[in-house]
């Protein structure tokens, strides 16, 4: 194999450099372990006692809701709405319904507000929302793209139609930031700081009108408020992330304790039983990822646990190599002729998008640059760890 072509992989954790904005330094560590060092020297009592601060500034009293939570059902939003509670708030919860909502994710959902919380679900249109898979997986190759879209503007739409100026998010990708609500100026939501976190890969929400029968009359859900109307509201919010040292696994074990419940099994492509539970196209979101960069959710798992010291680099790599980027015949127990049936498309289209959006570089490939597959479909990373030079 040419080394100069191989993948390069973070020493520490096993992410590759194709992993959008992540760095690996000139020690061999990624920026994402690096920025984990960083959680050591933060003081932890004094971001529990800035997050109690702020939610003083928003609390409002008996007839009014002090925040709106966004909500998912699924193990950190459960852990977010525990956390509300206890902090003493009275939270709407809202849920932007998912692409293909599983029974589990149901179940979870049902859960969730039994945890004692006033809730409200939007469901956009799910005739125009799988046109809008199906466009979205062909043109970007991100089938999930309109629920990424949704689960951010519908929390906010809410919070302008209810007068709820603070929204308390989960985690944040970017740790090092608190949100709005920390900042001394400033700290109105705007949209374009929101878009910032809309991860839309470049397809806009106007692109859709005229796409596949899309009109502007159906992409409503999908639009911020203006920034007016979140002015006028005050609309700002927090990451708890930034404030409390967030943890999968742990936000999994404490809302199992509140009746939260796992898959039977570990979800396909992944490494665990505890998340990704509520959206059975998620598996071809993460797929799409591996195909793009070389890496999908079972190496995002094993990363965060190599962190954490709760699994060894080698045994991480072993259980990466038997369960990501397996091309997804089943998720969430759901054949992949059903799902894609419902989009509209046959396997053999998903296939020809999957080869189109497949980074050749990172996998093998014939010697007439045809990638190679096995029996099942799936196709082999270059190399899975780094090469000698
Ligand atoms: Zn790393």
């Amino acid at each position: 194999m040419n080394a100069r072509s191989s993948l390069k992989y973070c020493r520490r954790c096993i992410m590759p450099e194709t992993k959008p904005d992540l760095h690996i330094d000139a020690e061999g560590v990624c920026s994402a372990c690096r920025a984990f060092e960083g959680r050591r020297e933060v003081d932890w009592v004094a971001r529990d006692k800035e997050l109690r601060n702020i939610v003083e500034r928003y609390r409002r009293g008996s007839a009014a809701y002090d925040c709106i939570v966004p909500v998912s059902g699924g193990k950190d939003s459960t852990y977010q709405t525990i956390r509300c509670l206890q902090l003493g708030l009275n939270p709407l919860c809202v849920t932007a319904t998912t692409d293909k909502l599983s029974p589990i994710g149901r179940r979870n959902i049902e859960n969730l507000k039994q945890l004692g919380v006033d809730y409200v679900e939007v469901t956009t249109n799910p005739v125009v929302r799988r046109r809008i898979n199906k466009f979205a997986l062909s043109k970007v190759g991100d089938i999930s793209w309109p629920e990424h879209v949704a689960i951010f503007t519908i929390p906010v739409r809410i919070a302008v139609q209810m007068n709820v100026p603070l929204i308390i998010w989960g985690e944040n990708s970017q740790n090092e930031y608190g949100g709005p609500a920390a900042a001394q100026q400033s700290t109105t939501l705007t949209r374009r700081w929101l878009e910032e976190f809309g991860g839309l890969l470049g397809l806009r929400v106007s692109d859709l009108v005229g796409q596949e029968g899309v009109e502007a009359k159906h992409l409503i859900q999908y639009t911020y408020p203006s920034d007016a109307e979140l002015e006028a509201v005050g609309v700002t919010g927090l990451f708890l992330g930034y404030y409390i040292q967030w943890d999968g696994y742990q936000n999994a074990l404490t809302a199992q304790a509140y009746g939260f419940e796992t898959y039977h099994k570990c979800v396909e492509g992944s490494l665990v039983n505890y998340e990704n539970l509520d959206n059975c196209q998620t598996g071809i979101h993460d797929y799409f990822k591996f195909l793009k960069y070389g890496f999908g959710r079972a190496t995002d798992l094993a990363c965060m646990n190599i962190r954490r010291g709760r699994l060894a680099r080698a045994d991480a790599l072993e259980a990466v190599k038997k369960h990501d980027g397996k091309f997804p015949w089943i998720d969430l127990g759901v054949r992949r002729e059903e799902i894609l049936e419902e989009i509209d498309m046959g396997v053999d289209e998903f296939v020809r998008i999957c080869d189109r959006f497949t980074n050749k570089k990172l996998f093998v490939c014939d010697s007439r640059g045809e990638l190679i597959k096995d029996r099942h479909g799936n196709i082999a990373k270059m190399n899975y760890d780094n090469v000698a030079p």
